[in-house]
């Protein structure tokens, strides 16, 4: 079974509903952390979960809503001899080795240990036995990756963008996908007000007119930013507007089986 548990779905100002962005990959039994700011422990125990099984993280890319509760999440570790590996670009890794340093995180005596892994964009490595990830780069940040999962056993493929602007080669990457998790940061009004948005992130009503044309099955807006004013039925509206599949809009601790 495969299941996304959102601990959170915004941008990178939180507000009272959304937190920064973050998601649980729940597969065979393996937990994958997908990002990891703030304080994940506390949200993976509120799903009933032990974070002691999580055994991947995987970082889009080292903007601190992504990224800065890592080093409190090794803490809490610290008693527990747990090896997780954390994966990214080879700037994320690098920066992630220098964050655990800075709070002596990677020192004998904290027992969970990481291991950072570099990755290439485009050259596949395997989360578990039944679970192959690719990544490949997305135009936000020079450490950006996106991560493309092959559930083998289930015949299903999700993409997840992390942050980025509307890029032709991950729809390329994405055409007839099950699943894309997908930036979306906020309605088109905010891109018309703001053009440098369109530089780093995604709109909803291209977003929905890019889905289409690449015949995603199922849409999942993500990254709602929390400093601008509107609402997710003003998302969904947008999207809808082209996209004929599925459209997902998650809240912070939803669950759901792909
Ligand atoms: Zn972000
Ligand atoms: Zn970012």
């Amino acid at each position: 079974m495969i299941e996304i548990c959102f601990l959170g779905t915004g941008g990178a100002v939180a507000t009272e509903e959304r937190d920064n962005a973050s998601f649980l990959l729940k597969h065979d039994e393996r937990l994958i952390l997908i990002d990891c700011p703030g304080s994940v422990i506390q949200k993976i125990k509120k799903f009933k979960f032990d974070p002691r099984e999580v055994h991947s993280i995987l970082v889009t890319h080292i903007h601190p809503d992504h990224i800065y509760g890592l080093a409190s999440f090794v803490h809490s570790l610290m008693l527990d001899d747990c090896f997780i590996q954390l994966f990214g670009s080879e700037e994320t890794v690098n920066f992630c080795r220098s964050y655990l340093d800075l709070f002596h995180l990677r020192e004998p005596k904290i027992k969970t240990r990481i291991d950072c892994v570099s990755l290439t964009p485009g050259k596949g490595f395997m989360l578990g036995d039944f679970l192959e990830c690719n990544s490949f780069r997305v135009p936000h940040d020079s450490s950006s990756l996106a991560y493309h999962f092959f559930f083998k056993k289930e015949k299903k493929e999700l993409i997840y963008s992390g942050d980025t602007s509307l890029s032709p080669h991950l729809f390329q990457e994405a055409e007839g996908i099950d699943y894309l998790i997908h930036d979306c940061s906020a309605p088109s009004r905010f891109f018309k007000k703001y053009p440098s948005l369109r530089r780093m992130h995604s709109n909803a009503l291209e977003l929905g007119q890019l889905s289409q044309k690449n015949s995603i099955k199922c849409l999942i807006p993500f990254h709602f930013f929390g400093e601008l004013e509107f609402s997710l039925s003003e998302i969904e509206e947008e999207i809808r507007q082209s996209f004929r599949g599925t459209v997902i809009v998650p809240e912070d601790f939803d669950r759901i089986t792909l």
